[in-house]
């Protein structure tokens, strides 16, 4: 058999994995010599707030990982640091590569720096290929009868579910041509103290990096598959996988995922195959409208004034509103990297409805803390909370978060967890902590304004004065 190339580099970015790889699988077909590379991008890491981000150190592990398993198959990775878009076209250059490949990413600003990377790329006569990987249907391959991108999830999902078959969800094979890697020269990981950032807790929290990490956490989880649609609302009984960090870095394939999902019965496996058609419907949202980005996705929402102020939006932001439920979430997203999903629709309902602050505020504090902020999800769902999005909640749907607390975290134990000040709250108020009588709070030795505060607002008047708001927006 004739092959395509000579030499290939693989670039990976989001995909650092060894196996079921797209942009691998057809390198190490159709190239004689196949090398692979990860360039920690400078126009990325110098945008980061913050010297200590635990995403960096979960890429760090990762890629660390992923250059020892190509490295036992005969190859390794070159690990770079700089401005990718100039560093590929070099390092293809310089290896004598005729051709990249690449999974494709679909966020705006990757898919500028590709374009770049493509030119530089095109004027070095070397080919550039992206194949379809972090999603199991590219967006333009889900679309409606007359052509058009869905805007509205169901019936996104059927035409989804109607196009799968097996072959979409074969894994794309690596192991039998392995010995076509070639070894990438020299092999230099750099610590993470020499990319100016220092260690953080993520191990110690917990977090499993790696295809090692995502193969225990999938394991785990398939445990508990056939109970997730019972138990996915919970967050005091952390149900759900906690796969959608490894979903972000390809640390473990989609296709697995899905392909187990799919042939599972149960409801279970149904509702959480749901959420992984959730993943790609924002994607498809993203790359059709990049304007959602700081936009609303509804024109009519676009140029509104969100009147909700710093202050409130400050104590939001450290947990401190006066509401459990909400302060739990908050607390746990900025001491773990985490939030539960139910927990996430509260505090983006409260923020947004409750303080009528601007839902891009508190998108970009989710960006920031987040350990699987992904911009397609995160964008999509808070504009879904905040009801300017597409298929979003309607806007007079205001969720009561002392009624939530009630429902999913029944015995409070999810908010004794992450607000400690709570403790000596007896069961019965440690939703709604402010109505315990003086005489009730002295009690129970806790005090609400001394040892927690007072409701930042009170949720029936909030929620009145989002109505008004909201309708005489709507009218505009
Ligand atoms: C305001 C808000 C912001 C969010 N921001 C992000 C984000 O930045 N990154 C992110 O991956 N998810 C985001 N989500 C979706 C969801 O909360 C997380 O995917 C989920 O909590 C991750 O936990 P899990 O892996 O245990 O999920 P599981 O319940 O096990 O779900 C499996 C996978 O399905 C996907 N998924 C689940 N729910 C959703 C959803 N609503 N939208 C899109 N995909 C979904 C994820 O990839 C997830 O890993 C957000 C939700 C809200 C309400």
């Amino acid at each position: 058999m004739t092959l395509r190339y000579d030499r290939v580099l693989v670039w990976f970015r989001r995909d650092l994995r060894d196996h079921d790889h797209a942009a691998l699988s057809r390198a190490l077909h159709e190239a004689r010599a196949v090398y692979c590379a990860f360039v920690f991008d400078t126009d990325i890491l110098d945008a980061l707030p913050d010297r200590s981000d635990r995403r960096v150190e979960f890429i760090w592990h990762s890629v660390r990982e992923l250059d020892a398993a190509l490295a036992a198959l005969g190859g390794g990775l070159r690990v770079e640091v700089g401005r990718a878009r100039a560093v590929i076209p070099r390092l293809a250059r310089e290896l004598g590569c005729d051709a990249v490949y690449a999974n494709r990413d679909y966020e705006p600003e990757a898919v500028a720096r590709d374009e770049c990377v493509a030119h530089r790329l095109r004027e070095a006569s070397i080919a550039f290929h992206l194949f379809t990987d972090q999603l199991i249907f590219a967006p333009e391959e889900v679309v409606s009868a007359a052509g058009q991108p869905y805007r509205v999830f169901t019936p996104y999902k059927n035409a989804w579910l109607k196009g799968l078959d097996e072959a979409r969800l074969a894994p794309h094979p690596v192991a039998e041509r392995t010995h076509r890697l070639a070894p990438p020269g020299k092999r230099t990981l750099p610590t993470l103290e020499a990319l100016g950032f220092s260690s953080t807790d993520l191990l110690q929290r917990g977090v499993a990096p790696g295809m090692g990490g995502a193969k225990r956490t999938w394991a785990a989880f398939q445990e508990r598959l056939s109970d997730y649609h019972l138990l996915r609302d919970r967050p005091d009984l952390d149900a759900t996988s906690h796969l959608s960090v490894h979903l972000r870095h390809g640390t473990i394939s989609v296709r697995a995922l899905v392909r187990h999902a799919y042939h599972t019965q149960g409801d279970g496996a149904r509702i959480w195959l749901g959420e992984l058609i959730w993943r790609e419907f924002f994607q498809m949202i993203l790359h059709f409208h990049p304007r959602v980005v700081d936009h609303a996705f509804r024109p009519e929402f676009d140029d509104l004034r969100w009147p909700g102020g710093d202050d409130v939006f400050a104590a939001w932001c450290v947990g401190r509103t006066g509401y459990p439920i909400v302060d739990a979430g908050m607390r746990q997203l900025t001491a773990t990297g985490f939030m539960h999903n139910r927990v996430r629709m509260i505090v983006a309902s409260f923020l947004t409805k409750d303080l009528l602050v601007d839902w891009r505020r508190g998108e970009r504090h989710f960006a920031r803390w987040l350990l699987d902020y992904e911009l397609a999800s995160n964008n999509g769902n808070w504009q879904w909370a905040a009801s300017t999005g597409c298929d979003a909640q309607p806007y007079f749907r205001i969720f009561n978060p002392v009624a939530q607390s009630e429902k999913y975290d029944p015995d409070g134990s999810y908010i004794r967890r992450w607000v400690p000040e709570l403790a000596r709250v007896p069961d019965a108020a440690i939703h709604a902590p402010w109505q315990m009588r003086p005489i009730e709070q002295e009690a129970c030795g806790f005090r609400i304004g001394r040892d927690y505060p007072a409701p930042i607002v009170d949720h029936a008047a909030a929620r009145a004065r989002a109505l008004a708001w909201f309708s005489s927006a709507r009218v505009q």
